[in-house]
């Protein structure tokens, strides 16, 4: 049945009753109790004022009351938008000035940082949550509403132009005058903006429906194989916030009677504690992860035989993580590719023998692919040639929040997704990603990707991370240059590295200048910000 995000909790509410859904530092919620969760949650919005469309900003870590909080909005017909918490009270404005929501659901620690945003912005309520209720005491959790936090609204009131919400700002204090039906939504109807991770640039608002998240977690499921309904343990150990978490870890954990075991962030520890308790079948995460997660494998801290599906995306696998892993858990590592404008998951590798790392794999189901020119997007380019790399599926996202430009270069008319990649495809139709288009380094009319340079610096036994950008030379034009992050206790000259460089690549790819960095400047999901390193770089 096509059903909406909450009609899927619903039906798994049905189906699952008091199986485990959500486990947070060892306490849990049963499938039933979160369902009246939910319910509880939504009734607190609709009387703070919530209707069907309205938009509703959540500001959380990784905890139960998140996944209340999301799916009570959806209820209730509004929209959700999910916010980074650890971004700096700036970064948070600038998105609240953005997608202007009238409701926020916030971490306590959070709560006055919202607050203090200027009056000028349309929020009105904010809901501030406790996420230590729920920690190892094993409390119920319950999301306490209303707990309004009112922004002096009357001096707001008078300072506001009155052609905005004057009728609105008065409901602060009003609980009553309760309609009786809940507006439910519909499978078209906006369920979410997203925001992009903001790796090339600011990030922008991606505007999915229930129809487009519903599709995702459904070719999730039509990807997994050998999945047991109502049996699986799920480690949530990436943000909810960014679209990878909420589809993996999320809408297919719940879709399928799983048990989602929460991570506020994550942490080797307390993925070892959790472990103990309930040992994970299922984990997407990031390479970083894996391969933190496989040495303490092998050293014997944790126990990761059980996991029988690890799922890496949101950036390249390197292969000798994918052995670094299979090593250690005797299990598969599998790579996906995928973008928040395809909710987000566009393509994977077979789990199973047949997967091949070094490449994204084949398309999703019900998902097209073309590789074109990026000058002229309508010219396909044949078949092994590299370049941009387009997504068709109904995944694929409706445009950018208030961004019609950006959404008109990025969504073309055939309901055709610019990645802004450049792929090749092999005969056989397995899909590499080469690197972002914008991210290509022109040097002395050469193209160079810095995946390829990052890729062979790393092959290198002392060095654990680089990052490779183009710094302008001082006479116009460009040069590669790298920021490596060299093994612990190990010394390393710049000048044996690139002679390690230049067996391996081709003269006009070897990095000019090579920078020892303690540390490489990552996005919260731990893909490298190459804007940044060039910035450092450069200063
Ligand atoms: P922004 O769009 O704001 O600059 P972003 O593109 O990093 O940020 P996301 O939507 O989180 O935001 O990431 C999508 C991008 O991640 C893809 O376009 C691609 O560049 C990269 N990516 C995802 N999966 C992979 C993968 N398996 N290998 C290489 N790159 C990947
Ligand atoms: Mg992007």
């Amino acid at each position: 049945p096509s059903q909406t995000l909450p009609e899927m909790l619903a039906a798994s509410v049905a189906t699952y009753g008091k199986k485990v859904a959500l486990e947070f530092f060892g306490a849990s919620t049963t499938y039933v109790e979160l369902g009246d969760q939910v319910a509880r949650a939504a009734e607190g919005l609709r009387r703070l004022g919530v209707r069907a469309g309205d938009r509703v900003a959540l500001v959380l870590p990784n905890c139960p009351q998140h996944v209340v909080a999301f799916y009570a909005a959806l209820r209730l017909g509004a929209i959700v938008i999910e916010h980074n918490p650890l971004y700096t009270a700036r970064e948070l404005r600038h998105q609240f000035e953005d997608h202007g929501a009238r409701f926020a659901v916030v971490w306590d620690k959070l709560a006055d940082t919202v607050a203090d945003f200027p009056s000028d912005l349309a929020l009105e309520h904010i809901v501030s949550v406790d996420i230590t209720e729920a920690f190892p005491l094993g409390k119920r959790l319950a999301l306490r509403l209303p707990v309004a936090k009112a922004r002096q609204a009357r001096a707001q009131l008078t300072a506001a132009p009155t052609s905005k919400r004057p009728s609105r700002w008065k409901a602060l204090s009003t609980h009553g005058r309760l309609s009786k039906k809940h507006s439910g939504p519909r499978l078209d109807d906006i369920a979410l903006l997203q925001y992009t991770s903001g790796t090339t640039g600011t990030p922008k608002g991606a505007i999915l429906t229930h129809a487009n998240l519903r599709a995702n977690a459904m070719q999730g499921r039509a990807w997994v194989p050998g999945l047991h309904d109502g049996e699986e343990t799920f480690y949530g150990v990436l943000p909810l916030f960014h679209a990878y978490g909420l589809t993996l870890c999320l809408t297919f954990a719940m879709s399928i009677g799983a048990k989602l075991v929460l991570f506020p962030k994550y942490d080797l520890d307390l993925v070892v504690t959790a472990a103990k308790k309930s040992p994970p079948t299922f984990l997407p995460a990031v390479p970083p992860i894996y391969d933190q997660l496989a040495r303490a494998a092998a050293r014997g801290t944790i126990d990761l035989t059980t996991v029988r599906f690890a799922i890496s995306g949101a950036m390249s696998l390197p292969v000798a993580t994918v052995d670094r892993w299979e090593q250690a858990t005797g299990g598969l590592l599998v790579e996906g590719y995928g973008m928040t404008e395809s909710s987000p998951v566009a393509l994977g590798n077979p789990i199973g023998p047949s997967r091949r790392p070094g490449t994204v794999g084949v398309p999703f189901p019900s998902t097209e692919i073309r590789v074109v020119d990026p000058e002229n997007p309508s010219v396909d380019r044949a078949l092994g040639e590299a370049g941009e790399l387009l997504l068709r599926g109904p995944q694929v996202f409706q445009g950018y929040w208030q961004r019609p430009a950006d959404t008109a270069d990025t969504l073309l008319p055939g309901g055709w997704l610019r990645t802004g990649d450049i792929a090749t495809v092999s005969s056989d139709g397995f899909v590499t990603i080469v690197d972002r288009l914008k991210e290509i380094i022109i040097t002395g009319g050469f193209n160079v990707a810095p995946s390829e340079v990052e890729d062979v610096l790393v092959s290198h036994p002392d060095i654990d991370a680089a990052a490779v950008v183009a710094l302008p030379k001082p006479r116009g034009g460009e040069d590669v240059a790298a920021a490596i992050v060299v093994r612990d206790g190990v010394e390393i000259e710049p000048e044996a590295v690139r002679d390690f460089c230049k067996t391996r690549l081709a003269a006009y790819k070897v990095p000019r200048r090579i920078v020892v960095v303690d540390e490489l400047p990552r996005s919260l999901i731990g893909k490298v910000l190459r804007r940044e390193v060039r910035e450092r770089l450069m200063s």
